[in-house]
């Protein structure tokens, strides 16, 4: 089929949920992915920080083709060899002692709410069900979910949303402890928000948050969809902070592509949980886990892939704080590792397009935020292609200089 086909039953065929660009991917190897007139781009997207180990890593396909011939569904009414083995990988790499598995992030955090609430209800006397969020929080589209997210953006249309959740400003301690009633139940936060132009909180931030949540006996939830797997530079984003939460969430990287979400928690909130509770079919079956226990083994092995990513993390924004000097558009610089947001004082759309014709993939949210987030095995030199490009772009496209 030709690629303009393509593209017109794109449109005929799919619901009109996306702005999609206009290319077909149909091939990606490590950091690069291919269109379908051959074309190469190096990738700073990631699949929204999914490929953390590129595309098609060679462990991953393995893990895949040899799970695929073996057992590629099977229910929880049994017991999962590599989910087995994914939980202790999890486990004895984090703060957690009990895993939860679903299939994606909004699932993995609608686990989250549940355990929180179950664990409340179980625990204390009265109606301690309120869950605090942060605006500008992104954390799914259910509809638990999407009113956990402090966007209204995203929840018009979807009215009413559910009860029970309360917003306060992000990297903002004291309001978190003026909204906390008797009814507060837990706290749901990104340790770095990246939906909303990947902003990075105060050092002090989280373990701000920790001691009010040890204070009022109120369940921390960290959602590390975005931030996990090595994102920041090291495993988890809450290593940088000096803190443990008690339940985290994961998904994008999890599966090194394939769909997967975990939430994770120390044993005494996961108690809450017993058979019935909670559940999913495809949550933690034998092809995800197979491919996430290749992936989680990938980045730990022998610390390059972390290691690289507060590296070259380092080199990006370094790389682009100086052409910060250059155009005055480029109001701010943030991100840690390799998640790294380049705010402007213009719309950014026209740049992601001007990019992939460089062969450039490139992210721009909140409309004025170009956010990088490439394959953590990213190289120095791909990165001074794309500092070189967006120099190129910004001196050529942006008249107001
Ligand atoms: C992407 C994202 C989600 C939602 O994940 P889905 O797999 O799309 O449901 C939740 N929280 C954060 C922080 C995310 O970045």
């Amino acid at each position: 089929m030709t690629t303009q086909k393509l593209l017109d039953e794109s449109e005929t065929y799919l619901m009109d949920t996306y702005r999609r660009l206009p290319i077909v991917i149909i091939k990606g190897r490590g950091t690069k992915v291919y269109d379908s007139h051959g074309k190469e781009y190096t990738d700073f997207v990631s699949g929204i920080a999914v490929n953390n180990l590129g595309h098609c890593h060679p462990k991953v396909v393995v893990a895949l083709q040899k799970q695929a011939q073996r057992l590629i569904h099977v229910s929880n009414l049994y017991h999962i060899e590599p989910q087995i083995r994914l939980a202790k990988l999890l486990v004895e790499h984090s703060f957690a002692d009990r895993v939860f598995f679903s299939n994606s992030g909004a699932e993995a955090n609608e686990a989250a709410i549940k355990l929180a609430r179950k664990y409340s209800k179980e625990n204390f006397s009265g109606d301690r069900y309120e869950i605090i969020t942060t605006l500008g929080s992104f954390h799914g589209r259910t509809i638990a979910t999407l009113t956990a997210t402090g966007q209204e953006k995203y929840q018009k249309g979807f009215e009413p949303l559910l009860p029970g959740f309360k917003y306060v400003p992000f990297n903002d301690p004291d309001a978190v402890r003026k909204a906390i009633t008797q009814k507060t139940c837990a706290l749901i936060v990104e340790p770095v928000q990246g939906e909303s132009g990947v902003r990075v909180p105060d050092e002090n931030y989280l373990k701000d948050l920790r001691q009010i949540c040890d204070e009022k006996n109120l369940i921390l939830i960290l959602d590390e969809v975005q931030t996990g797997m090595g994102r920041t530079g090291k495993l988890f984003a809450y290593e940088h902070f000096g803190i443990e939460p008690d339940i985290m969430t994961l998904a994008k990287a999890l599966g090194g592509g394939i769909a997967i979400g975990a939430t994770l928690s120390k044993d005494r909130f996961a108690k809450a949980f017993s058979p019935g509770s909670h559940a999913s079919t495809f949550g933690g079956n034998p092809i995800a886990c197979a491919a996430a226990c290749a992936s989680v083994e990938a980045i730990l092995e022998d610390g390059f892939v972390l290691d690289n990513s507060r590296r070259m993390g380092e080199y990006l924004k370094k790389g682009l704080e100086r052409l910060k000097e250059d155009y005055s558009f480029i109001s701010n610089i943030r991100g840690i590792g390799l998640l790294i947001g380049m705010e402007l004082t213009t719309e950014c759309s026209n740049i992601v397009m001007a990019c992939l014709e460089r062969g450039f993939l490139i992210n721009c949210t909140e409309g004025n935020v170009l956010r990088f987030m490439p394959p953590l095995i990213i190289t120095e030199k791909e990165i001074d292609s794309l500092l070189d490009a967006l120099d190129d772009i910004f001196h050529r496209i942006l008249p107001e200089r």
